[in-house]
């Protein structure tokens, strides 16, 4: 039997569907066993949620004040005093578990295995290499645990309708204090989540400006849909570092995804490889971009846009 242990992404008391993404990828291996480990400072309602889901077996909640920033140095050694008896231990790859999952591994002294895409054996995975461009399948020593990140983009997100049982851990190690929070910056918006959205709306370095990036806002905004951006994009200050989506942004697989004024550049497109729809609007009928993309317009985005725009609206 396999004995996983997945680490709960949350914030303000919200668990994070990364993490039901994440029990989706475990329950695919054979004979599994899966716990959810919530690290927080006050766990309640994230450990409610978890227990919620189908297939977790258990929830076992750390709480400690020192959880309240959710620093992944002060995590990770709370972590690995969970780890005995557990042959997995997962955790998903957004910045959380890409910040969490390689502190886990190297206090365990183990390798991690990165991006699991596709489960084949207890200890036998697919993942992508060269963004994305090719996949290859690694194996994973059976008598050490597997510490790994599951690529959110490739699952879907477990059903509720768990009912798990609920623990407490009581955990006796040191939090190390080399890492203070300091503070948190970030955008706030009442748009949806560019991780979780079912539509993205997303400009590239053809907008010109922050001014025009308003464009793309606005088109999201009537679609109800999250926004997203090339680096390109976010190199040149129209929009903040975290809307960016690629191999060096976010991996994001939304039902639709509007490509506007994006080339189709290999780094881009590994962001949305797992996308279902995609609509491209470019100008040049020979961008790569058109390659990939369901529906494709060619055109000025500039004209394009506020008329695709007045059509929603009206
Ligand atoms: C290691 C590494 C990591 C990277 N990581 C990422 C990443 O995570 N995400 C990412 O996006 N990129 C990443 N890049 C950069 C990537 O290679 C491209 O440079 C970038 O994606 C290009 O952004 P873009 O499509 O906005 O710009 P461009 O390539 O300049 O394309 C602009 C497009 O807009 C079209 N256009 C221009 N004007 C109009 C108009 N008026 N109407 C309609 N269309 C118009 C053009 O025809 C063109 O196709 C990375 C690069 C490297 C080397």
């Amino acid at each position: 039997m396999s004995k996983i242990l997945i680490i709960a992404e949350h914030a303000h008391g919200v668990l994070n569907q990364s993490t039901a993404k994440c029990v989706a990828c475990a329950s695919e291996i054979p004979d599994a066993e899966i716990h959810v480990a919530v690290v927080a400072d006050n766990s309640e309602a994230v450990a409610a949620a978890a227990a919620g889901l189908a297939s977790v077996k258990s929830v076992i909640c750390v709480d400690n004040p020192a959880n309240e920033n959710q620093l992944a140095a002060v995590i990770a050694p709370q972590v690995v005093a969970l780890a005995d008896g557990y042959s997995h231990i997962f955790g998903p790859s957004t910045t959380f578990g890409r910040d969490l999952m390689p502190r886990v591994a190297a206090l365990l002294g183990v390798n991690q295995i990165s991006d699991i895409m596709e489960v084949i054996g207890s200890h036998s995975f697919k993942r992508p290499v060269y963004a994305g461009n090719a996949i290859v399948t690694v194996k994973a020593p059976a008598d050490i645990p597997v510490v790994a990140t599951v690529r959110a983009a490739s699952y879907r997100a477990v059903a509720a309708g768990g009912d798990a049982a609920t623990s407490s851990a009581s955990i006796d190690v040191e939090c190390p204090e080399h890492t203070r929070f300091i503070e948190l910056q970030t955008g706030k918006s009442d748009r949806p989540d560019l991780q979780t959205a079912a539509k993205v709306v997303a400009g590239g370095r053809a907008l010109g400006s922050k001014e025009n990036f308003e464009l793309i806002f606005k088109l999201a905004d009537t679609l109800g849909a999250g926004v997203g951006a090339t680096r390109a994009a976010v190199d040149a200050g129209y929009v903040p570092n975290e809307m960016q989506v690629g191999q060096t942004g976010k991996i994001i697989a939304p039902e639709l995804y509007f490509a506007i004024g994006i080339s189709g550049a290999i780094q881009h497109l590994t962001g949305i490889k797992d996308a279902g729809t995609i609509v491209a609007i470019n100008k040049d009928p020979d961008a790569p971009i058109f390659e990939v993309a369901d529906i494709g317009v060619v055109g000025d985005l500039f004209a394009i846009v506020p008329e695709l725009q007045a059509a929603l609206s009206g």
